[in-house]
């Protein structure tokens, strides 16, 4: 393994088969993921319709059901709420979360901010990119497409639960 503990930046709006992927990566290169729930401040809103707790829950039960025993030994999840400073933001991740020694992203910005600040990155491969994109899967329950395919099943089923077609529906007026 490459590193101790690997940082996993998002927003999950909402969590999806790519996301599956890309943990699965992260626990390939170290030993501990610490998922980060970015943006934890926003909500109900077509960007970012799902509230920090209800993306925790949708990670919570798609990772516990694909990884078992290895959910509770080795991920966290942690939501942080989005700072107005881009250059301050790596040093406020460290006083969040446990210490760490690397990050994943497939988002540039992202990337920077841990490099400039000396931490080791790595870029994703991209698991089906066309259609597992949150922008994507939010676009398709807006206009009523097939916008569950990139869903994992356990994700399906809680978005059902807590109305998520029909929250995007009433924000897209
Ligand atoms: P996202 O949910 O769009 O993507 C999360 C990760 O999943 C990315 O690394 C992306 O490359 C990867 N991914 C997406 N589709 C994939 C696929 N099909 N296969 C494999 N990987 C895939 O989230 P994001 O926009 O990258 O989230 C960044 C978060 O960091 C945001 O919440 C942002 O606000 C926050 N942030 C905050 C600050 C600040 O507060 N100043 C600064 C930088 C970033």
């Amino acid at each position: 393994m490459d590193a101790e503990r690997v940082v996993v930046v998002g927003r999950f709006q909402p969590p999806h088969l790519g996301h599956l992927h890309l943990i699965r990566q992260a626990l390939y290169l170290a030993r501990e993921a610490i998922i980060v729930v970015g943006s934890a401040q926003e909500s109900h809103t077509l960007e970012n319709p799902l509230t920090a707790g209800e993306r925790v829950e949708a990670l919570k039960l798609m990772l516990e059901e694909e990884l078992g025993e290895d959910f509770c030994r080795r991920v966290a999840i942690i939501p942080v709420a989005d700072i107005a400073m881009n250059k301050v933001w790596v040093q406020y991740l460290r006083m969040l979360l446990p210490r760490f020694d690397a990050a994943i992203s497939g988002n540039e910005l992202v990337l920077m901010l841990f490099e400039d600040m000396g931490i080791k990155t790595y870029k994703p491969e991209l698991y089906k990119r066309d259609s597992c994109s949150g922008t994507r899967i939010r676009e398709m329950a807006a206009k009523g497409g097939d916008w569950e395919s990139c869903l994992h099943p356990r994700v399906r089923d809680f978005l059902g639960k807590i109305g998520f077609e029909e929250r995007i529906r009433r924000l897209s007026g």
